[in-house]
């Protein structure tokens, strides 16, 4: 049986108009693996950063420091993660139709019944609206930005390697520095899905896991790998990004503070498994977290299902069509 199948109490047998408070939390560790540009401006701005306390959330009475984080936002996130699954609707046409042609993103026309549509929420010019049941947060770096940021001067040079135009003599404008985040950096990230069937859950996994370009100028730079830490399923709502980075730290301070670094796997991510114990008793609600061997599982079953062109375009369509008989 498949891990999905065993915890399928946890879903949702088949989409529902009505909030049913079931929760499926991913606990994500966002992996930089080339240098990544993360900012709201365009080119020459500073990274997002906020200053928040390193290891606890009442840092002040433990004499904690304050240290900038640098942010991903939330909505950066999903939107790669969308794209991903669009991408693959589209290859097997179930984007649905719509007046002015297909289902398109950030436009007013949205299908109003594409998986995406379904599960990342639209609101349709004409007045339907469907909630995005993919909850985000913004995402922390682990590590102070003293240390995970570096800067790079970038300049556009002439046919003739200089900065001086050949034709004119004129002078190059496009010069100045960017700051971009350095390989290796560690960002910590919850999504939860809110009242998801067992194929809404793997539809969005499968984005996950295939999404590999996040922030500015990503058909160069900006490749992070996306590793399964934890699978929590439960009644709320659970604790937040930074909580969890925070005691992340403090966890991998403690402890096996080279594994953070080499953190490849739900087995090695320990740190934040333990993070996220420590915090489950803050939760005033029903929490069923999964085994490190359990989350293996879960991830070769996805990779499983997306290597298999068959079984995951009948899976698609299968998920598709639910939506038609709910109308
Ligand atoms: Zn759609």
């Amino acid at each position: 049986m498949s891990v999905i199948d065993r915890y399928s109490t946890y879903l949702l047998p088949r989409y529902s108009n009505y909030p049913c408070g079931r929760y499926v939390s991913l606990l994500l560790v966002r992996k930089v693996e080339s240098e990544a540009i993360f900012r709201t401006e365009g080119s020459g701005e500073p990274l997002n950063r906020e200053f928040v306390f390193a290891g606890r959330r009442d840092g002040e009475r433990q004499g904690e420091q304050i240290i900038p984080r640098i942010v991903i936002s939330k909505r950066k996130q999903t939107a790669v993660e969308r794209r991903t699954g669009r991408e693959l609707l589209r290859r097997y046409e179930l984007l649905g139709a719509t007046k002015t042609g297909h289902c398109t993103l950030n436009t007013n026309t949205p299908c109003e019944r594409c998986i995406d549509c379904m599960i990342y929420g639209y609101a349709a010019g004409g007045g339907g609206a469907q909630k995005s049941r993919v909850i985000t947060d913004d995402a922390f770096s682990l590590h102070s930005a003293d240390l995970v940021v570096g800067e790079r001067q970038f300049n556009a040079l002439f046919d003739n390697s200089t900065m001086r135009n050949p034709e004119n003599r004129a002078a190059s404008t496009s010069i100045g520095t960017d700051e971009y985040v350095r390989p290796e950096t560690t960002f910590i990230d919850i999504e939860t899905l809110k009242d998801v069937t067992p194929d809404e859950l793997r539809y969005v996994l499968g984005n996950i896991l295939r999404s590999a370009r996040y922030g500015a100028i990503s058909s160069r730079i900006g490749k992070l790998d996306n590793i399964i830490a934890g699978v929590i399923f439960s009644d709320c709502e659970l604790f937040s990004n930074l909580e969890l980075t925070q005691n992340g730290l403090r966890s991998a301070r403690q402890r096996q503070r080279a594994t953070l670094s080499r953190c490849m796997s739900a087995r090695s991510c320990r740190p934040f498994a333990r993070a996220a114990d420590e915090l489950r008793g803050e939760v005033a609600g029903q929490y069923v977290a999964l085994s490190a061997d359990e989350i293996g599982d879960l991830r070769r079953e996805i990779v499983e299902l997306y290597s298999n062109e068959e079984a995951l375009v009948s899976m698609l369509r299968r998920q598709t069509e639910s939506y038609g008989s709910q109308a």
